[in-house]
């Protein structure tokens, strides 16, 4: 299936000069999102990944990451933004182009040991999902993989994870 074809290129979006991809375009669409859940479940067990966790970044990475913890028979778990998690958290800061941001997960959802993949719609420059990899890291997690639908290949992304297997499903 030609999964590319669902996503929409929605430009200057959210700022001038940004090429957004859109994949709620895919989400709605019966049969590419089935086959998307089930390509990276075959990709998964091709690289014969095993997990305890998928942990999905706020959150794009819930919509994705919530059907492949269920066909990997793994539970899922939600990092997100400052403030919406209601229970003790762990945290860590990343900067941004201007700023920084902050992710946080439950302290007591993982565990040193956890196999963890972690789950995004998309990388860009890396920098959100390498600062999930390293909030995992802190707690003494392994981290087994990352799995992505779109990979913007020219960013240059996966140089800044740690040297697991990288998934991705759509590369532009
Ligand atoms: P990075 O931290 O790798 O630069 O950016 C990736 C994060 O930004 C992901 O959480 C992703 O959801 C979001 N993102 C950045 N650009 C796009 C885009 O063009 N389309 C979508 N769907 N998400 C994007």
């Amino acid at each position: 299936m030609d999964l590319k074809s669902l996503v929409r290129d929605i430009p200057d979006f959210p700022k001038p000069g940004i090429l957004f991809r859109d994949i709620t375009t895919l989400l709605r669409d019966p049969e590419g999102l089935r086959y998307t859940i089930d390509f990276l479940t075959q990709k998964c067990n091709e690289a014969e990944i095993t997990v305890d966790y998928v942990i999905g970044i706020e959150s794009r990475g819930f919509i994705f990451g919530s059907p492949l913890a269920y066909k990997l028979g793994a539970g899922f778990i939600p990092v997100r933004k400052r403030g919406k998690l209601p229970a003790a958290i762990h945290s860590i800061e990343y900067e941004l182009e201007y700023g920084t941001d902050c992710l946080e997960v439950h302290q007591d959802a993982l565990h040193q040991g956890s196999r963890v993949l972690i789950v995004d719609d998309l990388i860009a420059t890396g920098g959100t999902a390498s600062a999930t990899a390293k909030l995992v890291q802190k707690i003494g997690c392994e981290l087994v993989g990352f799995g992505f639908i779109i990979e913007l290949r020219d960013l240059q992304g996966r140089a800044y994870l740690p040297d697991v297997p990288i998934i991705s499903l759509i590369e532009y």
